[in-house]
């Protein structure tokens, strides 16, 4: 449902404070900063390029047995996993936007490491990369990090589209994002940046006021698959997104980003075709944010501006990201 009219409305609601303080490049209190103590007790070494580490306070135990439980109408399974926490540079002042492609592509590279080696680890079939930027977002610490959570199941975001990618997969013997982006681009309406490689759209679907999706062209089933140009391009089409982004509102955008691809459960999947999901709150200024609340909740996503309005706006922005721009 998209009712474009709802934005002219008045806000006399919440409004969120936006962060315009100059962060430095080094935070004593930081525990993710090189050298500072976590804590857990850890001490960071004095890294240089992007950094992970296993979550001092994992959601998911690996040595967890397998168990189930039955009651009635009631059903339980144990999980196990790994938890890692990835920091993006050593650098507490910057974030993806701020980094050069070399800095992002080096981010790439260790995701690839961690992806490739969690899901080489017995009982893991699943590898969930994400990041959660900005407090609105229940981001608790400002140094540029992301997560990882890989675990035994397939959780059911990634269940959901696995099953719609091989019902297409099976149908046609194509990847429906490789059919769908062809789609896109024919149209250009939702397109927000496109290189050799990738497209940055504003997908169809999307329910977030700025929701921002990048998709390799060619069917590519995780990251472990990029060549080394893909890889540069998905480097610089991060950086090009995650700096629309922030120059719509001149703010740090808040998002929720995360990388679906295929499960790492040891069986072939050629209906997979990777992708990045952003999902930013905010709707209509850097202190004006989205709520998903009553009808939403109740019954329907329900976009206060079109699709199309996001892309042109985000499409009109440029690349040179606004603390740059004087
Ligand atoms: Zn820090």
């Amino acid at each position: 449902m998209v009712s474009p009219h709802r934005t002219k409305r008045p806000w006399q609601g919440k409004t969120e404070k936006s962060a315009v303080d100059k962060k430095p490049s080094y935070d004593p209190k930081c525990y993710l900063c090189p050298t500072n103590g976590r804590m857990g007790g850890a001490v960071n070494p004095d890294y240089k390029k992007p950094f992970s580490f296993v979550n001092d306070f994992s959601a998911l135990l690996n040595d967890v047995a397998p168990e189930k439980f039955e009651d009635g109408l009631l059903y339980a399974e144990s999980e196990s996993g790994i938890c890692k926490v990835v920091c993006f540079s050593p650098d507490h002042s910057l974030t993806l936007p701020l980094m050069t492609k070399e800095e992002i592509k080096d981010v790439i590279t260790l995701w690839q490491q961690e992806y490739e080696e969690l899901g080489a680890v017995k009982g893991i079939n699943h590898v969930q990369i994400f990041e959660n930027k900005g407090d609105v977002m229940g981001c608790s610490n400002p140094h540029p990090h992301g997560q990882i959570w890989a675990q035994r199941s397939i959780p059911q975001e990634i269940q959901k589209k696995s099953d719609r990618l091989l019902a297409y997969w099976k149908k046609k013997e194509r990847s429906i994002l490789e059919d769908y982006i062809d789609q896109e681009l024919k149209l250009d309406e939702r397109i927000i940046l496109e290189n050799d490689h990738f497209v940055t759209l504003v997908p169809y679907w999307a329910v977030w006021p700025y929701e921002t999706m990048i998709v390799p062209k060619r069917k590519i089933g995780h990251i472990g698959e990029l060549s080394s140009d893909e890889k540069a391009s998905f480097a610089e089409i991060i950086r090009k997104t995650t700096i629309r982004l922030d120059n719509i509102f001149e703010t740090s955008f808040p998002y929720s980003a995360g990388i679906h691809q295929a499960p790492t459960d040891g069986i072939e999947h050629p209906e997979w075709h990777f992708h990045v999901s952003f999902y930013p709150p905010l709707l209509r200024s850097a202190t004006v944010k989205k709520f998903m609340v009553g009808y939403e909740m109740f019954a329907n996503p329900q976009r206060d501006i079109t699709a199309e309005q996001a892309a042109n706006t985000m499409k009109s922005l440029g690349d040179v990201h606004y603390s740059n721009i004087q």
